[in-house]
């Protein structure tokens, strides 16, 4: 059947196609929808958010050495967290067919950072596949299992949020039987103790040789010979912008995006006058190209800075016929005279008590990956640094004990926090630090959609599980001071965060109030100013809440009871008591 389906639903589809028994991931943009769309399919699939990439990858691990096949998601910084079981399962290899699906972020639509994952498949001598579409995405799922199999090695799926989140037509199909788990006893099969080890590190580099013969005749490569003034190597999503834009000229297209097949690549050079390579982010096939001799162009005319698209690709044709820039108009021009919007906290959102308390306090405030980040902006700013999952709270520890003379405040999300936060906690405790930890626990991932983790009691199979009370544990990691406020209680919260900052030990305060888009409710009843009463001192608007809408200055703002979640921190903080609860 065909249908239209995003690169995300088609590497889900994939995979229940190709008889994947399991399936693990950690939420993260642009990668999320994978495990989601693989819902549907939960009496034939197990499916898994793990605390955190590298749980995911050692579990998908256990499911290969079981010999089923599984599949693991991430976004790029997740492989990060992952890349130490990645590294050694590379030597270890694979029974059961084992993806790792890494979806990129060119571009950093919602990424602190723009790493290529190709560097990692290298590094860990694992081939790479990138679509360039969702039907490849759904071809190259199966390809991509059974070469784990046929190679016994880990095959990365490097996908890129435009694959990810693009809609194109794809051909469905039947499931695959699957594979009946059975783990077979062999330590010398699956034990990289040194003596066995040094064996697999010669069967990588043996491997690596048979994976480039593979490359030179997989189908996910092949030359498209048009005019030969011009030809181009593309790896995946760039070569459709290179048909867009160069619809005439020769193509060697790389779905089998590592090793590089070499002969291929030689004998397409030979055939054409110029050669230039385009892919996104960073210059391994370029310099790869640069080493077997061959001169080309690349990063010289395309910078690897954000995102490939049609009207860059324009750029690069203007620069390579020495056209006027841009050759031709760009299709999607950019909306250049829209009025700046920047990210805000959402109005209810929990978050927004702890940090307008924090406002209070002359402190060092290190934050995290999550929604809370968005703290970083006026008129909170009350987030310092934003470093990685987890590092809020060792980020602090740091600067403590570096000798910083006030405060410290390390913030983390609930889902941060089992991801990797919990370490830090330890970091802090262990080894007597002095911060100020908060754990924002809105029941729920909520960045990336609202996705179970530990603290939910919810599992992604949908069954009800053990709902993990990070107060417990942190009084397990031997935390003394432990609090749980409500955020939407200003006082209550005010009141925690002085206490503990009056201490010269740490302190563990869990905000715990769960996220009202998650609910998809109101906190409670709607509110209004009486502009009577109202003083117009401002004060409310330091909330940052959108749904308080600033008017001319010396005038009363006003609440949008469209927006107003009716969480009542703005009445808390509204000393003429103009805030009201609206009449609707
Ligand atoms: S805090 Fe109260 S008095 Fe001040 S502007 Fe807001 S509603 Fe008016
Ligand atoms: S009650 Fe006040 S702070 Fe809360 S959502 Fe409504 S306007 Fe915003």
């Amino acid at each position: 059947m065909t249908t239209l389906m995003t690169g995300n639903e088609a590497v889900a589809r994939g995979a229940y196609e190709a008889g994947v028994r399991a399936a693990f991931g950690y939420p993260g943009t642009p990668s999320t929808e994978i495990l989601e769309n693989l819902e549907g399919h939960k009496d034939e699939v197990y499916l898994e958010w793990s605390p955190n990439e590298k749980v995911a990858l050692e579990a998908a691990a256990g499911a290969s050495y079981a010999g089923v096949r599984s599949i693991v998601t991430m976004k790029h910084v997740g492989l990060n967290v992952a890349s130490d079981p990645l590294m050694t399962l590379s030597y270890v290899g694979c029974e059961g067919g084992l993806l790792v699906c890494v979806a990129d972020d060119p571009g950093q639509h919602s990424s602190q950072n723009e790493q290529d994952s190709r560097h990692y498949a290298r590094f860990a001598k694992i081939p790479v596949l990138e679509p360039a579409d969702s039907a490849q995405a759904l071809a190259f799922v199966r390809y991509g299992l059974e070469l784990s199999e046929r190679y016994k090695t880990p095959v990365m799926l490097r996908l890129t949020t435009r694959v990810s989140h693009s809609s194109s037509l794809v051909e469905t199909g039947g499931r695959a039987t699957p594979a009946t788990a059975l783990f077979e006893r062999n330590p010398e099969r699956f034990c990289p103790l040194p003596a066995w080890g040094r064996q697999m590190r010669k069967r990588v580099e043996a491997r690596l040789e048979e994976l480039r013969s593979e490359a030179e005749r997989s189908c996910a490569n092949g030359i498209e010979w048009q005019d030969r003034s011009l030809g181009f190597i593309a790896e995946g999503l760039a070569w459709n912008y290179v048909k867009e834009v160069f619809p005439s000229a020769s193509v060697l297209r790389l779905g089998f995006a590592w090793p590089f097949p070499d002969a291929l690549i030689r004998e397409f050079a030979s055939g054409v006058k110029r050669l230039v390579v385009v892919e996104e982010n960073e210059t391994i096939l370029e310099e790869h190209v640069r080493s077997l001799g061959i001169p080309c162009s690349g990063r010289d005319l395309l910078s690897g800075i954000g995102e490939l698209s049609v009207p860059r690709l324009l750029e690069l044709e203007a620069a390579l016929l020495d056209l006027p820039s841009p050759a031709r108009a760009a299709p999607c021009p950019e909306a250049s005279d829209l009025p700046a919007r920047p990210p805000v906290l959402c109005p209810g959102c929990p978050h927004r008590g702890l940090f307008f308390a924090l406002t209070r306090h002359d402190v060092i405030v290190t934050g995290d990956i999550g929604c809370y980040s968005l703290a970083v902006y006026p008129p909170l700013s009350r987030t310092d640094t934003v470093l990685c999952m987890g590092g809020g709270f060792s980020v602090a520890q740091g600067i403590d004990k570096a000798g910083e003379g006030r405060r410290v405040v390390g913030v983390v999300g609930d889902s941060t926090f089992f991801h990797s936060g919990i370490t830090g906690l330890l970091d802090v405790v262990y080894n007597k630090g002095r911060s100020v930890l908060v754990v924002l626990d809105n029941r729920s991932t909520a960045m990336t959609g609202h996705q179970e983790n530990p603290g939910t009691g919810m599992t992604l199979m949908g069954e009800r599980t053990v709902e993990v009370d990070i107060a417990e544990v942190g009084r397990a990691c031997g935390m003394k001071n432990v609090a749980v406020v409500d955020p939407y209680d200003l006082e209550a919260t005010g009141r925690a965060l002085a206490e503990a900052l009056a201490r010269e030990d740490s302190s563990l305060i869990v905000a715990r109030a769960p996220c009202p888009l998650r609910a998809r409710s109101a906190v409670g009843k709607i509110k209004a100013i009486d502009a009577a009463a109202c003083k117009s001192c401002r004060a409310c608007l330091k909330l940052g809440c959108p749904a308080i809408e600033s008017s001319e200055k010396g005038k009363p703002p006003a609440i949008n009871p469209e927006l107003c979640a009716g969480c009542g921190l703005c009445a808390q903080v509204c000393s003429a008591g103009a805030v009201r609860e609206a009449a609707l």
